[in-house]
């Protein structure tokens, strides 16, 4: 009987590399899951591509296979009230209004190839002052220097725009598009977690912003999605197939705003660190974006009732896609969890500094033109050594973001929360925690990411009927690591990491 009662709420967690779908029940303890790995796309050095309509079939498959375990164990889909989304940002797909078909691969949000377009864009007059109102800096990452370079190169993509059929979407509107039927509901809608990362929603009035739609040039003729709340039960439409048919899209975040809501930190001054792909270190800074004079981008961290929340973020581009790394390209082992055990087979970096500067480095950095590089390498330097310093490197970066962050704050943190798929890595764990000397707190449920989607959607369809009943639930079990080594070796090892980072800047194509 207990079971015909209870209700849950889905989560779609379309990550870079893979998708997810959960379901939760009210506890916010996953019961049934799928998760599905889809194809990385590298064209050319720098470039990374995405087939839209793999983003989608992969969700579809997740959803579906997760539902039959969930009934498999004896729950009936009717109990699902809502799915939620939680999706990798800045990515994009655009596509054409009237047969709903993707002009171009989605250009991923890792993808440097536009460069020359951001030389561009800097040298126009009130370049450097956009920040202020949309609280990201030029470079490759945002989705407008993404259109730009597709407007520009791809002819499908001109004639779109030039006949006026142009949708510019983030993988959450590609989603919610196809998941409602495509054109024939034609739902164009976005989030203000998602809407932030494009470079042309205003942060204060959560809308799209004519000065920066002006400076991009993209004022006229591209359908731009609406920006709705980030948990609505009705903005988003419903799911029009498969297994979950009928039932609401209620809740909408990026990725990293989910996994900050999905690890609580609902109040100001609590951070969570989420190391997956790239890792990016967000800090809930209240109801006020804090514009940042260190590297960091400001961001919207959810939506939810009438005042949005807002947080600093510091942004790695490699994290986990290191590790991935040395696994396809150097064959250096199988496995990604294999890493640990090939790190740990020396004591230290014997000298290395990796640093991995795939497609440049993001925060607090911001260098366009950084190479991946390999310092310290001798006749000693083994396989072991590479390893651990590829670990080390997401250490050290996220070293520097909360180092910027306390600036930015006034602020320190006194623990950092943790997730991600690079997470698991206790040795990684155990590195950042003495590299930034606070303790380092792992819970037992990582899938925060997912579950932060959960909770937009969650709320909007009543599984929980305000914050206050989701702090409660509590956060037993989980690892704390403890800093473990002095404050001379910290130094010693962090003015190394920065004498590195000085010198891969410049290397060109
Ligand atoms: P995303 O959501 O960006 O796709 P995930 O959170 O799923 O990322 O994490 C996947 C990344 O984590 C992969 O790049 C993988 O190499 C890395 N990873 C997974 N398990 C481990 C592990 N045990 N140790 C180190 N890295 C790991």
């Amino acid at each position: 009987m207990e079971l015909e009662t209870e209700h849950f709420v889905g989560s779609i967690d379309q990550g870079t590399t893979s998708s997810r779908f959960l379901i939760f029940n009210k506890h916010g303890e996953p019961v049934a899951s799928h998760q599905v790995e889809f194809t990385q796309i590298y064209p050319n050095p720098g470039w990374h591509e995405h087939d839209p309509f793999e983003i989608v079939s992969s969700v579809e498959t997740c959803i579906d296979e997760a539902v039959k375990k969930f009934e498999a164990i004896g729950y009936s889909r009717s109990s699902i009230k809502g799915v939620g989304i939680a999706n990798q940002r800045e990515t994009i797909i655009l596509w054409d209004i009237a047969t709903g078909l993707p002009l171009h691969n989605a250009i991923v949000w890792t993808d440097a190839r536009s460069q020359t377009v951001v030389h561009g864009l800097k040298a126009r007059p009130g370049a450097a002052e956009l920040e202020q109102t949309c609280g990201l800096p030029l470079s490759t990452y945002p989705s407008s220097t993404k259109l730009l370079w597709m407007l520009k190169e791809i002819p499908s993509v001109k004639k779109a725009w030039d006949d006026g059929k142009l949708v510019f979407g983030t993988v959450d509107t590609w989603l919610v598009y196809r998941l409602n039927g495509g054109p024939k509901a034609n739902v164009l809608v976005t989030d203000p977690t998602n809407a932030s990362r494009t470079m042309f929603m205003n942060l204060k009035t959560l809308q799209y912003d004519d000065k920066l739609l002006e400076f991009f040039g993209v004022k006229e003729r591209v359908y731009f999605p609406k920006i709705v709340p980030s948990s609505d039960a009705r903005a988003y439409g419903t799911v029009n197939s498969g297994a979950l048919a009928g039932v609401p899209i209620a809740g909408c975040l990026g990725d990293q705003s989910a996994a900050l809501v999905g690890q609580k930190a609902f109040s100001p001054g609590l951070a969570k660190n989420t190391y997956g792909t790239g890792c990016f270190l967000l800090y809930n800074v209240g109801s006020q974006p804090v514009i940042s004079k260190h590297g960091l981008l400001a961001t919207v961290a959810y939506h939810f009732g009438e005042k949005p929340v807002y947080a600093l973020e510091g942004s790695i581009a490699v994290a986990g896609s290191g590790v991935k790394f040395l696994q396809n390209n150097l064959n250096f082992f199988a496995e990604s969890n294999e890493v640990n055990d090939l790190a740990s087979t020396v004591n230290d970096n014997g000298g290395c500094v990796f640093v991995t500067a795939f497609s440049g480095l993001f925060a607090p950095y911001w260098i366009d033109d950084a190479k991946g590089t390999i310092f310290g390498i001798t006749q000693y330097t083994q396989k072991g050594h590479i390893a651990r310093a590829t670990l080390e490197a997401t250490c050290y970066q996220t070293k520097a973001i909360l180092d910027a962050m306390e600036k930015d704050s006034g602020h320190a943190l006194t623990e950092l929360s943790v997730d991600g798929g690079m997470s698991n890595s206790d040795l990684t764990m155990q590195i950042q925690a003495d590299l930034i000397s606070i303790p380092v707190y792992r819970p037992t449920m990582r899938e925060t990411t997912a579950f932060g989607a959960a909770i937009a959607a969650g709320l909007a369809v009543g599984i929980w009927n305000n914050l206050d009943e989701l702090r409660t639930i509590d956060r037993t079990g989980g690892t704390i690591f403890e800093p473990k080594i002095s404050q001379q070796k910290r130094c010693e090892l962090f003015a190394r990491w920065e004498k590195a980072v000085g010198m891969c800047r410049g290397w060109g194509d």
